[in-house]
């Protein structure tokens, strides 16, 4: 009882949103448990064509395809898209699925430094041998609350006539002046091409998830991506909980704001108790302290004072770098938040994280 979730990608807390909630039975009720088959069978409802122009409106895109997950959306998208004479640079520390799908292709392979634009930069220069260049990045680091540098990467981009795709679980729903992402935060809707993100964490948490750009890209995946063809149809439920959250969204981004300042207090209290926090104004926020065993006893104390947290260490991380990662959320109250801060203190003095 009583134990607030400070480790949940529920970033607007839309997951248990009245609102969210009816929709979801709403299209139990009407549209069934699922739909028993891939999309291209009997698999395609009206709620996933609505889903799809809805998910291409909020982006500002032409159009979107659906997935069972974002982890299905970048297995189905560099195999489709690039052939043995392209190329993908990919990010050192981009997410696990994106280093998944890459693997699947036939492109040659890139990895540059961790946002360095140097060495993404000699890259892309040994890469004018190859038809075309892809560099995909996340938009946000989900284990460092880092933030890409698409302004640069779009430039390094345009020099170098390489398209630009983004993974924006961290960030679709929040960031941004309306939430659109890290490509509106940035202000560079313009000219990233390829957008994939999730349904299972900002959007209402349920699972799902999709890439949107331009129509023939999605004409094509419809056509080659793997997953899509091959992996059933978005349950109705899920379709309905994702579509109200978006419609939510696309009305205000009163939840986003509020999540915003929430974000701005933990990160301020915890700085001023002592704490480094790595990344900058993003919700993952995480409380930095370098051993492994330091980050999980804190963790295990921090539970039995009410906040439930989690210890992140090596081979998440890299070594020495084991840390809390703390998720706000626009239901914490400010009150909640305060509790997490002061809960941190007492167990950093506890175990010397603080002096
Ligand atoms: N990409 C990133 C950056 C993620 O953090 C995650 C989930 O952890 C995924 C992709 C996979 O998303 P999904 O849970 O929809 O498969």
């Amino acid at each position: 009882a009583g134990i607030l979730n400070f480790c949940a990608n529920n970033y607007l807390g839309l997951s248990s949103h009245p609102e969210v909630i009816r929709a979801a039975v709403e299209a139990l009720e009407k549209f069934g448990a699922g739909l028993s088959s891939v999309r291209f069978i009997c698999g395609t409802q009206s709620i996933h064509k609505d889903l799809e122009e809805k998910i291409a409106r909020f982006h500002q895109r032409e159009d979107a395809i659906l997935y069972a997950s974002c982890f299905d959306a970048n297995a189905g998208i560099f195999e489709a898209l690039l052939t043995p004479e392209d190329a993908v640079l990919s990010d050192e520390l981009n997410h696990a699925s994106i280093i998944d799908g890459i693997r699947l292709c036939k492109a040659n392979k890139y990895r540059y430094k961790h946002m360095d634009m140097q060495d993404l930069e000699a890259k892309l220069q040994d890469a004018q041998k190859h038809r075309l260049r892809l560099v995909a990045t996340d938009g946000a680091f989900s284990m460092d609350g880092d933030i890409a540098p698409l302004r640069e990467i779009c430039q390094l981009a345009q020099k170098y006539d390489a398209l630009v795709f983004i993974d924006e679980c961290h960030a679709t729903g929040f960031l941004g002046p309306n939430g659109r992402g890290t490509d509106e935060l940035l202000g560079v809707m313009d000219k990233v091409t390829i957008i994939n993100s999730t349904l299972g964490k900002a959007l209402g948490g349920a699972a799902g998830g999709y890439t949107t750009g331009p129509k023939p890209l999605i004409d094509l995946l419809r056509q080659r991506s793997r997953p899509y063809l091959f992996s059933n149809s978005l349950p109705p439920a899920v379709v309905g909980c994702a579509s109200k959250a978006l419609d939510l969204l696309m009305e205000s981004n009163a939840i986003a704001q509020s999540m915003a300042a929430k974000t701005q207090r933990f990160r301020s209290k915890m700085t001023a108790a002592g704490f480094t926090i790595s990344g900058k104004d993003h919700p993952i926020c995480p409380v930095m302290l370098g051993d492994a065993r330091l980050a999980a006893v804190m963790a295990e104390d921090m539970l039995n004072r009410g906040i439930y947290v989690i210890g992140f260490s090596y081979p998440v991380v890299p070594k020495g770098k084991a840390r809390i990662r703390v998720q706000i959320s626009a239901v914490h109250s400010d009150e909640d938040i305060d509790r997490c801060v002061e809960a941190f203190t007492e167990v950093g003095r506890k175990h010397g994280a603080l002096p």
